[in-house]
């Protein structure tokens, strides 16, 4: 823990513009609201920000661990932090060096980034790590732990200052052609540049070009479709599942940057990649953990990694169950439709929801637990199962309540299951 600093000093949460991917997440975990952003960054208001610590892990590049020391009388604003394109110099900090150190100063010039715990600043001494840390799962609806088997992931290896540049190997389209939705199966090729990465982790994709404001496009997030051996075992690749966006969220139409991006990429053309990204939506290695998996769209990629993974290992290991739920629009629209059906049975339990087929009445995945509750409530029992939820951030909610409904039918009591799930790195989410 840091020694106080000098009451007219204070020790700013500052987000670095360099590092950012914009994907919002710190915005949506700040318990005060002391975030915000415009079209160009995120920032931190130094009025409301009671460092607290909770938007620290969930960040995906560590670009919100970032602390200045400035006059507690002129902190900057958030005019200013909007406006850079880089953190601005640690001048005070700079300064402070030349003078007696303050151990607080040097435990912070020597604390790795993403080392919440270390860069405490001394703001936040009545508001101990473990207990915001502790506030945020207790807010969070699943884990902000791995399962205890889960392997260690590495993370950010390279970021927007220092992208790797992969190869496209692959690109084909993975929904019917009859369908105006475009999802396509991506693999990039890592050659001899280190890139390990484990099922459930993401990357980030630099496109190139410029903003409507003439600067670098941000980096977009996209999950690892392939198991960590790679899509084509043995080689240092990964796969993606990228949906085309062409409308925005309220159906206007729209030609999304990065999306289209790589729809339109062709084999041999260079991609610059950053990450990986995820240290706690990871499947167990126990093999006689059960998976119960349940997605929508694109947020089929994790599930199929994990279910890669399980099928290459499935000579030697014990079988435990794998049970799927998978929603689309309609049967065109679900990327890997052939290749699923070609799974054996016995290897995986496949449960399908189309909510948008002509003539039919709407089905969510919701829809197809809660008509598999005698099958998902023994697995929501079993200390051995673990729940993953992916796609769309409205199907949360939906699926949160069908999983209590099931348990509290099946005489569970959810008040004490639920946060036994997410203590134990067993109940993840992983939407957008
Ligand atoms: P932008 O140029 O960023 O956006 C254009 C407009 O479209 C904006 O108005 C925006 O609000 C809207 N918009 C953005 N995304 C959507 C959408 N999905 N539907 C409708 N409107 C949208 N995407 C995948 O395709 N596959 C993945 O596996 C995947 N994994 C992700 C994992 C994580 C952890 C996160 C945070 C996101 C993931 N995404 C994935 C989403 C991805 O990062 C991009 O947001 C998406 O591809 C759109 O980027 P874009 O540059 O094409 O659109």
């Amino acid at each position: 823990m840091h020694a106080p600093l000098p009451p007219a000093l204070l020790r700013q949460h500052l987000i670095d513009p360099e590092i950012c991917i914009r994907c919002n997440t710190c915005e949506e975990t700040c318990p005060v609201g002391a975030i915000t952003h415009d079209t160009r960054n995120y920032v931190v208001d130094a009025a409301t920000c009671n460092a607290c610590l909770a938007c620290i892990s969930p960040c995906p590049t560590g670009a919100i661990d970032s602390w200045q020391v400035v006059p507690r009388s002129a902190p900057f604003s958030i005019d200013a932090q909007l406006g850079w394109d880089a953190l601005p110099a640690d001048t005070l900090l700079d300064t402070m060096a030349d003078a007696p150190v303050d151990g607080a100063l040097e435990a912070r010039r020597a604390a790795p980034a993403a080392d919440a715990a270390a860069s405490l600043p001394a703001e936040a001494s009545n508001a101990p790590a473990s207990a915001s840390a502790r506030a945020l799962a207790d807010r969070a609806p699943g884990a902000t732990v791995p399962p205890w088997s889960a392997s260690h992931p590495y993370v950010n290896l390279y970021t927007q200052r220092t992208p790797i540049v992969a190869t496209v190997t692959g690109n084909f389209r993975v929904t019917d052609s009859a369908t105006a939705s475009d999802t396509h199966h991506l693999v990039l090729d890592f050659g001899v540049t280190p890139f390990p990465v484990l099922e459930g982790q993401s990357i980030g994709i630099q496109p190139p070009g410029l903003d409507a404001a003439g600067r670098a496009h941000c980096a977009r997030q996209y999950s690892i479709a392939s198991p960590r051996d790679g899509e084509r075992p043995g080689y240092n690749n990964v796969a993606l599942t990228v949906k085309r966006v062409v409308a925005d969220h309220d159906g206007q139409p729209v030609r999304g940057v990065c999306s289209n991006y790589l729809c339109d990429l062709a084999k041999g053309d260079a991609v610059s990649v950053i990450g990986p990204f995820g240290n706690t939506f990871l499947m167990p290695n126990h093999p006689g953990a059960h998976l119960l998996m349940i997605c929508t769209g694109t947020g089929s990629a994790p599930m199929r990694a994990m279910t890669e993974r399980r099928r290459r290992r499935r000579a030697q290991d014990t079988p435990a169950r794998l049970m799927l739920f998978f929603g689309a629009r309609t049967e065109a629209e679900l990327p890997y439709c052939g290749p699923l059906w070609s799974l054996p049975a016995d290897f995986i339990d496949i449960n399908l929801a189309y909510s948008r087929t002509p003539g039919a009445p709407r089905r969510y995945v919701q829809d197809a637990l809660r008509e598999r509750a005698a099958d998902v409530a023994p697995l929501l029992a079993d200390p051995q199962t673990h729940v993953y939820v992916c796609g769309l951030r409205d199907m949360e909610s939906g699926v949160l309540e069908a999983l209590r409904e099931i348990a509290v039918g099946h005489g569970l009591d959810w008040t004490s299951l639920w946060p036994a799930l997410k203590a134990q790195g067993r109940l993840h989410f992983e939407t957008y």
